[in-house]
This record gives C-alpha cells, structure tokens and sequence, in this order.
C-alpha cells in the first residue's frame, strides 16, 4: 500500500511535467511517505525530516509529509515549524488529492488530470487496490487508525481500470488490501473474494495475477479452486501468522488459532503442494514467555515457509496493546528475532531446493545481459534464465530448473 501511495505521487509529477531525481540538491520539492506500523519508520521519516530542515537553510525547496504517519502527534510540531510545507494522510479514495494537486501546480503549472486507480511497477506490471483501510483492530495495529474503516472498490471500476492498463501492456496486477478476503463485505449485494478473483483472472491480456494480503481467520477454500482453474494467479500466499502460540493470537485479537492456521496450509498444499509461502511474526509481543516463543519457533519449522518477514514488537500509541502492562524487554526480543531469522534462512535455503529439476512457467521481468533474464516463476520464486532466443518483458516462457547459485534458482528455457 505504501509503495502504492509513492506511486500515485510520483506518477501524478511525471505525468505533469516533473522529473524526478534521487539527488536531494537538486529537487524543487522532496516527498517523505511515511509508514506507521513501526516506530522505528516513524522515526527514521522524522529524522529524515530534520535532515532537510538543515538542508533548506541553505537552499529553498519544499518538503511534502505524505502516508499513514503524517497524522500522528510526531510530526506535529514540525508541521507547526514550517519543516513541512504540504501533508497529506493516506489514499483511501482512488484519486490524487485535490489539495496536492493545487500545491505542486502552484509551484510548476501543473495541469495534468491522472486519476489513480492503478499505479505502474514497471512497465509491465501494475499495483491495483481493490480494498482501502482495515477493519480488523488487531491488538498491536495502527493501520485501522490510520487508514479507516474498508471501502471496496466496485468490480466495474476494477474491470475498467485493467482493461484500460492491460491496453497499455500492463501484463501483470498486483491486487492490494490490508485484507482481501473482506473484498465485497461492504457491498449492498456481496461479492466475495474468490468470485472477484475469478472475473479479474478472466479477462484477456491478464497473464500474472498477485493478491496481498489475505488473512488466515477468513481464507477460504473456494478461491483454492479459482486458482485452479486459473493457471496465471500466482501460487503464492502470503498469510501473516504474528505468532504460533493460542494465547498470544487471543490477545493479539487476530480471530484464528494455530490449528485453523495449521488447516489453511493444508488446504492450500493439497491444491498446490509447491505452494510458497510467507508470512509475518511480531517478536516480543506484551506477555510472551519464553514458552510461546517457543511455540512460535516449532510452528515455523513445521510449516517451513519459504520467507518469514519478521520485526521485534513496536509500540503503537492509540491501539489496545499499547495498554498491556506486561512490556518485554527490547533488546531481549531483538536476540529471539536473531534466532528465529537464523532458523529460517536455513529453512529457506532448504525450502527452494524443491523446484530443482522440475519445469515451470516463468514470467520475464528485465533482462540481465547476453541471452540471460530475470524472471519469477508461478510460485514468485526470483530465477535467472538463459536462453538462447531472444525474450522481453512480460513473455512467458517455459523454463527447466537447473541449480541455485547465491540463493537464487537458475534455469534455461526450453525450446
Ligand atoms: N493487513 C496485514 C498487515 C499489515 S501491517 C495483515 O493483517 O497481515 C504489516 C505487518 O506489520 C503485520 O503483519 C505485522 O506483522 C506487522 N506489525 C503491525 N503492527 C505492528 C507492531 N505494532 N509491532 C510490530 N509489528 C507490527
Ligand atoms: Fe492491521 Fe490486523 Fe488490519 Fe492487518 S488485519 S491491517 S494487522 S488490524
């Protein structure tokens, strides 16, 4: 969502007339989009801030505060100081604020009208939201705070909007919510997920499809069988766990337990036994004993994900967890957070050694040099492939898996 969000900027600016430059000396105007899930990012977008502050001592330029942080009372005293020329809260709607607009078109005339309904990842491939906001209120999360509650986006708009992209070679979509599978709830006559996902994958020029996030309380089997009939959706699923212990996952407020979990990864392996899977842990959550990290630990190494993208808990002012007493120690957790990232990249490293020797439909993304791509196969697995033709972006080719070299498969298309 956030990358979402630096897109809609960025692309708005290109489409006017901007250029964008990653040298601060240089820009008429900076953009720092925030993210409020941890404080460390809050803190890091705040010092970055502080930084240009000095720098505008020297030389006038502007400063946009963008994304779900720029609400939070950390950045209110330098917006009051002027550190901050222009804010703005995250998209929940589909457009480029009209007060953004009015900004950057004061400072360099400024006349384009883009809307936002999808944002260019590269010319290729394309992130889409299909529900904005949250309204799940997990103990420890701020995003319901600052995203608001879920507003869904009519599958007509959807359709448009791809048929619109796909006309401009767009090939593969990137579908966004904080949870996907509440796609269609807020609809006076409800759509589920799966039946969304079946229409999106049924329009021609489709050929990947990526859904994130989806959330193990609601997954259901029937967009396992959509997926099945769909051989373009991607078979990856990036479920969060945050913690493989009951009690933890009660007061997280997440509405599932390790064993409904546990059911979910079945499922999705008896459809698709190479499945890969991701998922999120908070470390060091108000209240864990060194017995339900335990817990946590032997759950990842039953399941053996293929990533496990992991932080030490973050203290979010406002939510339900940032009233529980019984705080751990930082550094402690940080030490567990080691172990537990040492243990996956084991797992991880063992995990890729299954699609060794087997074939698999790869989507070129760029090229890397003389008859050498870079791709990702069905399971979003990064490869380098050789071939001896020539191949672009957005192909499809069908490719034999051969080794791994540096954590990466390699394989050579077949002709
Ligand atoms: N909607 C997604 C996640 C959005 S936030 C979902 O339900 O999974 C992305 C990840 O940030 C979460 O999965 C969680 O692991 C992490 N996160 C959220 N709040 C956090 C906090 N207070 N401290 C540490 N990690 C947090
Ligand atoms: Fe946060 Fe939970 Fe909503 Fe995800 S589902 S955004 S973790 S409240």
């Amino acid at each position: 969502m956030n990358s979402y969000d630096a897109e809609v900027y960025r692309n708005f600016l290109l489409a006017s007339g901007w250029l964008e430059t990653d040298q601060i000396n240089d820009a008429l105007l900076v953009m720092v989009n925030t993210c409020a899930v941890r404080q460390k990012s809050v803190d890091k977008a705040k010092n970055f801030i502080l930084r240009l502050q000095h720098l505008k001592k020297e030389r006038s330029f502007y400063v946009g505060l963008t994304g779900c942080a720029s609400s939070l009372d950390d950045f209110e005293k330098l917006i009051k100081k002027g550190s901050v020329d222009f804010y703005h809260g995250p998209l929940n709607a589909m457009e480029v604020p009209e007060s953004f607009k009015e900004f950057t078109g004061n400072l360099y005339s400024c006349s384009n009208k883009i809307t936002a309904t999808y944002q260019k990842k590269s010319s290729i491939s394309a992130y889409l939201p299909i529900i904005h906001g949250c309204n799940s209120f997990c103990s420890y999360c701020i995003v319901p705070l600052v995203r608001g509650r879920e507003i869904s986006i009519p599958f007509d708009i959807l359709h448009k909007t791809i048929r619109q992209g796909v006309s401009e070679g767009i090939k593969e979509w990137l579908l966004l919510g904080q949870n996907v599978n509440h796609y269609g709830m807020d609809f006076k006559q409800k759509i589920t997920f799966s039946s969304l996902m079946n229409k999106i994958a049924s329009i021609d020029g489709v050929l990947r499809l990526d859904f994130i996030t989806s959330h193990p309380k609601e997954f259901e089997e029937d967009l396992l069988k959509v997926m099945q009939d769909h051989p373009t959706i991607y078979r990856h699923f990036h479920l969060p766990l945050q913690s493989g212990d009951d009690e933890i996952l009660l007061r997280m407020k997440r509405g599932y337990t390790v064993a409904r979990y546990e059911s979910v990864i079945e499922k999705i392996r008896h459809y698709f036994p190479n499945a890969s899977l991701t998922t999120d842990i908070i470390v060091g959550f108000p209240g864990e004993t060194a017995k339900s990290f335990d817990n946590t630990m032997q759950f990842i190494e039953k399941i053996k994900f293929d990533t496990v993208y992991a932080a030490v808990y973050s203290h979010r002012p406002g939510t339900l967890s940032s009233t529980f007493p019984d705080i751990l120690n930082p550094e402690y957790s940080k030490k567990q957070l080691q172990e537990l990232l040492d243990m996956q990249k084991n797992i991880a490293r063992i995990q890729l050694k299954r699609f060794l020797n087997s074939t698999n439909e790869v989507f070129i993304l760029s090229s890397k040099g003389a008859h050498t791509y870079e791709g990702k196969t069905l399971e979003e697995k990064s490869i380098i492939v050789s071939s001896t033709h020539e191949l672009k972006a957005g192909d499809l080719a069908k490719v034999s898996i051969e080794s791994i070299k540096k954590g990466v498969l390699h394989g050579s298309v077949l002709v």
